[in-house]
């Protein structure tokens, strides 16, 4: 990533449905546009520290990302994660959480802000914090001590809490990054919230979700959907990253075609798929072959419908290239109409956009219908 990327630690906790609340934490994480999470370590179990003797244990966790948000930014995001997860923040700081997320480290900055600070002392002074990031991040360097996450984990007295890893539940990783034999074997739990309503799904069909072929059904539904969105979760700058050049003088069609997409449409979430010819006549800058390609994943792996993901993707090389023109044409079959009454199997849809030259001028712009067929 660019050096706008920045990397950061934070870590997690939660006592009240903290099976639930701490995968959907991650989860909401990893579906954020402008944090990428990388790494995330294991669950630890612990007794929660200076509350009553009867509050429930915590489950604390720790995940290492990349962001492009500043310090103050990244916190409100975990602030309206922690909303969303029905965090009520109290007076009482030790009152039970459904979710606690908190800016470990971010970068080796070293700050003092309003109510808060960088890094968060807790990362050398509480084991629930100081043991999970150390699992995540053992070589990273706390900016105020030099020692690395490993030896802070060392120094903390462990005594006072017993904090162990938690073996009653697994956070099973994400579709795109496992190959399909692995991705049924390790993890319990995914996306609970999303589990649920796909159980629930199952049950209103008049199907029975306990019997052994869908017992995991929702969780490979919940990855998969998680796979084939997660367009909403990428952003363009992060899709480009560094790959456009300057090329003073190339003014010839720059076309690539042919390229697979995959999408959903918005209308029945049934899939709709084909190939996509973009085209542009460069102003000074080109971009990477292979990006253009991933531009239209962007695009695709959201709801769609056709026409707007045709007009998206030439609106995104617009934005990245500022060319003199660009043309794109989509082809693609709706599996909601061929798998329904109408039945028309073979038929296909094309839509195009065109945006500069390639609108302005007839001989460009059929120049490119010509190559993209
Ligand atoms: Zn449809």
């Amino acid at each position: 990533m660019s050096e706008a990327f920045v990397e950061t630690i934070i870590s997690l906790g939660s006592n009240i449905e903290k099976e639930r609340h701490l995968p959907e934490a991650i989860r909401l994480l990893r579906r954020h546009r402008r944090i990428e999470v990388r790494k995330v370590s294991r669950f630890f179990e612990s007794a929660p520290v200076g509350g009553p003797e009867s509050a429930p244990d915590f489950f604390n966790a720790a995940l290492l990302a990349c962001t492009d948000l500043d310090p103050q930014e990244l916190r409100s995001a975990l602030r309206q994660i922690e909303e969303v997860l029905g965090r009520e923040r109290s007076e009482d700081k030790n009152a039970p959480r459904t979710i606690d997320l908190d800016v470990a480290y971010y970068g080796s900055m070293v700050a003092e802000f309003d109510d808060w600070q960088l890094p968060d002392p807790a990362t050398s002074e509480a084991p629930h914090v100081a043991i999970p990031i150390a699992d995540v991040a053992p070589t990273w360097t706390d900016p105020v001590t030099g020692k690395t996450a490993y030896d802070l984990m060392l120094g903390v007295d462990a005594a006072t809490e017993a904090v162990r890893p938690v073996t009653s539940i697994t956070l099973a990783t994400p579709y795109e990054s496992r190959g399909p034999d692995e991705f049924d074997q390790t993890g319990d739990v995914y996306a609970p919230q999303l589990e649920s309503i796909i159980r629930a799904e199952l049950l209103e069909i008049g199907e029975n979700p306990d019997r052994e072929g869908l017992v995991r059904t929702p969780l490979r539904v919940a990855k998969a959907l998680d796979f084939l969105t997660n367009g909403y979760s990428t952003s363009l700058s992060e899709v480009v990253n560094n790959a456009v050049f300057d090329a003073e003088g190339a003014d010839e069609m720059v076309l690539v075609k042919d390229i697979e997409f995959y999408s959903m449409c918005e209308h029945h979430m049934l899939p709709f798929f084909g190939k996509a010819a973009v085209a542009y006549l460069p102003k000074g800058k080109i971009i990477g072959l292979s990006k253009v390609a991933r531009v239209v994943d962007l695009y695709a792996r959201r709801l769609q419908v056709q026409e707007r993901l045709t007009n998206q993707v030439a609106d995104a090389i617009s934005e990245i290239l500022s060319p003199h023109g660009v043309g794109v044409v989509i082809e693609g079959q709706h599996l909601c109409m061929m798998m329904r009454g109408v039945q028309k199997q073979d038929s296909s849809t094309v839509t195009s956009a065109m945006r500069g030259t390639f609108k302005s001028d007839p001989r460009t712009r059929s120049e490119f219908i010509e190559l993209s067929r």
